[in-house]
Parts: structure tokens; C-alpha cells; sequence
């Protein structure tokens, strides 16, 4: 039983002025005698990263327990408290078991067309076999199931959809079934019409939606992590490919360029957004907050921009939202207010997994 705490300040999201203690994990209102004072400040929801790849960083997929820990600590040092794990080669289940650690939704291993996507990362598999697949790692993950839905086609030179029509609806039913969610990395925009049309629930990158694609988005309530720190890589994997796939280049060029009025449209037009960094392989972990300033830096209000990588996304994901009473104590404590300043939410004071205090400075 941990012990019992006290922090004052605005509480968001709904910026009320108040005296809040934790007591056995949870959230009251009501005074609890002695609890440990943590003084003042803003006090925000835990922050969740809704593409993150625990177990997965620079070296790629070789890594062991003790790296994937290593992340689950980087991450929850930097507020994180919530991940979704968007596809890893690790059964990480052990970390359920570490109060001390972030809480973890996971989508199973990445499914992918063969030779289809960064080698050693997914089930790399055939249209045929994509159900079984699909019903495997529904089973293996917390409710999630993550496709390769586009990757670059190399007898096209281009990005190209990796599944046909068929296999995709019938993977997603397959899913459907069994309550889980799917969720799909889409760079580019073919992809995307099949993939909606089989009432996919999450897009992941999305960097080739139109108008179009955004309207059936809206009206099926299709949510979107646009991992806008990884559409800044664009150029780099345009010019890593450029020489022996130019119609590629060009093509990963243009969305990259208008990646910002892409995520705008969606946002303007009412598309559920949530924040992920992609940490793990090209980006680094511990930067879902920076995911959340970058979302404000391209125009969406701090409101929405933070809402999209804290409590909206713990709602989205099956958890408590706001710190109402008795829900779960997971917050930070931030010294000035991150709704003037998102860049605040890397200076917090305290951060409370579970009703403990996990880091402080
Ligand atoms: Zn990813």
C-alpha cells in the first residue's frame, strides 16, 4: 500500500483549482490526514504514447527484457504512463506485473506482406494466411491487432497497398470477431479506401489522406495517429531510396510537404486524433510529449494537441480520463501551465504511476 499524497493546483482537463489526494492508487477529493504534501503546480493526466514499440529501439528487434524495461523507464520518466504498443517482437506481459512501470495495451507482433516492411519486425506472411495471423496476434495482444497496410512496392518502385481487398476485409471481420481493434500503418493513399471500407479502426502515419478518405473517416469514427515527429522523416527515407527508387522519393517528398495541412484537414474536420511518437527503431523513446508540442506547433490548439496524448487517448484506450474521484492516480505534476506552454509538460515537478511517485525532481 503506498502512501497516501497530496498535490494543489489546476487540475485539467477541466482547469478547476483544487486540492487533490491520492489514497490506495486512487483519486479523492476528500482530505486525507497526513498524506505527503507534493506542493503546487498544473496537474495533467498521465500522457499516453499511442504508437510506441516497447522492446524495440536503434539495434532494431534483437533486444532483450532488459531493454524493453529500459524503455518502459525512459518513457514513464518523461510522463508517459500509458502506452499502446503498436506492434513488437517481444511478449512483454511481464511488465504487467511491475506496478513501478507504465501500463502497456499491446497489438501483438506487426503483420506484414512478405519483404514488405523493415526486415525482422513482423510476421512476414503471405495474403492467404493473413486471418490466422490476424486471430493469433488478436489473442496474443491486449485487444489490438497491427497491419502493414502500404510499404514501398519494389517491382512498382513506389509505395504500393500490401494486401488485396479481400484479404484485408476478412482480416478485419476476423478481428471484429474476436473484439479486438485494428489498427494499420498507411504511409501513402491507396491504401486507404479498401482499408476503410472494412471498417478499420485506427489509421497509424495517414500521411495520404484526402478529402475523401477524411469524411468516411469522420462518419465511421475511424481514430488517427498521425506520428507527426516520424512524417518529419519523410525526406530522409526518400533520399535513402532516391537513387535506385526515384517515383518513390518523389512520392514520400510531396506527403511529407503537405503532412501538416494533412493533419490540419483531419483535425479540422472532426477526425479523433491521439498522439504517438513511433518510438523504437528510428525515433527514440521517451518523446510522447514531444509528439504532443509538435501536434501544437502545427496549429491544433494546446487543448486538443494535449488532450489527444493524455486524457482523450486514456479514454480511448479503456482507462480513466479525467481525475475524477476515485479514478486511477496516474498524473504529473507540471510547474507552469502546459495549456500556455505545452514545452512545460518536460519539466514536471512529480509524476504519480498508480498512486506512487515515480519520479520526482
Ligand atoms: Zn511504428
Amino acid at each position: 500500500m503506498s502512501e497516501a499524497l497530496k498535490v494543489s493546483g489546476v487540475v485539467l482537463p477541466d482547469g478547476r483549482r483544487r486540492d487533490v489526494y491520492v489514497r490506495d492508487g486512487a483519486i479523492t477529493y476528500e482530505p486525507v490526514d497526513g498524506a505527503r504534501d507534493l506542493g503546487e503546480g498544473w496537474i495533467v493526466p498521465g500522457l499516453v504514447d499511442a504508437h510506441c514499440h516497447i522492446g524495440i529501439d536503434a539495434r532494431g528487434g534483437e533486444t532483450d527484457a532488459a531493454s524493453a524495461e529500459e524503455h518502459a523507464i525512459v518513457n514513464r520518466d518523461a510522463g508517459t504512463l500509458l502506452v499502446r504498443d503498436c506492434g513488437s517482437v517481444h511478449d512483454t506481459h511481464w511488465i504487467d506485473d511491475r506496478a513501478d512501470l507504465p501500463r502497456v495495451v499491446r497489438c501483438g507482433r506487426h503483420i506484414a506482406r512478405t519483404r514488405r516492411y523493415i526486415r525482422g519486425f513482423a510476421h512476414e506472411i503471405e495474403p492467404p494466411e493473413l486471418v490466422t495471423y490476424v486471430q493469433q496476434e488478436a489473442r496474443r495482444g491486449d485487444g489490438w491487432v497491427k497491419l502493414v497496410g502500404d510499404w514501398i512496392d519494389r517491382e512498382i518502385g513506389d509505395l504500393a497497398p500490401a494486401w488485396p481487398r479481400v484479404a484485408i476485409r476478412d482480416a478485419i471481420a476476423a478481428a471484429h470477431d474476436l473484439g479486438a481493434r485494428v489498427t494499420v500503418h498507411v504511409f501513402g493513399e491507396q491504401a486507404l479506401p479498401d482499408l476503410l471500407d472494412a471498417r478499420v479502426d485506427c489509421i497509424e502515419h495517414g500521411a495520404g489522406l484526402g478529402q475523401e478518405t477524411i469524411a468516411q473517416m469522420v462518419e465511421q469514427r475511424t481514430a488517427y495517429v498521425p506520428t507527426a515527429l516520424q512524417l518529419n522523416n519523410f525526406p530522409d527515407f526518400a533520399a535513402q531510396a532516391a537513387a535506385k527508387f526515384p517515383a518513390y522519393a518523389k512520392h514520400m517528398r510531396d506527403l511529407h510537404a503537405r503532412r501538416k495541412d494533412t493533419v490540419l484537414a483531419a483535425y479540422e474536420a472532426g477526425v479523433p486524433i491521439y498522439c504517438g511518437s513511433d518510438a523504437g527503431g528510428v525515433r527514440p523513446h521517451g518523446t510522447g510529449r514531444d509528439e504532443i508540442a509538435e501536434l501544437g506547433a502545427y496549429g491544433i490548439p494546446a487543448f486538443d494537441a494535449l488532450g489527444a496524448g493524455s486524457w482523450r487517448a486514456r479514454e480511448w484506450l479503456g482507462f480513466d480520463g479525467a481525475l475524477t474521484e476515485g479514478s486511477a492516480a496516474d498524473f504529473l505534476v507540471v510547474p507552469r501551465d502546459p495549456l500556455a506552454d505545452l514545452a512545460a509538460l518536460a519539466e514536471p515537478s512529480h509524476i504519480v504511476l498508480r498512486g506512487a511517485v515515480v519520479s520526482a525532481r
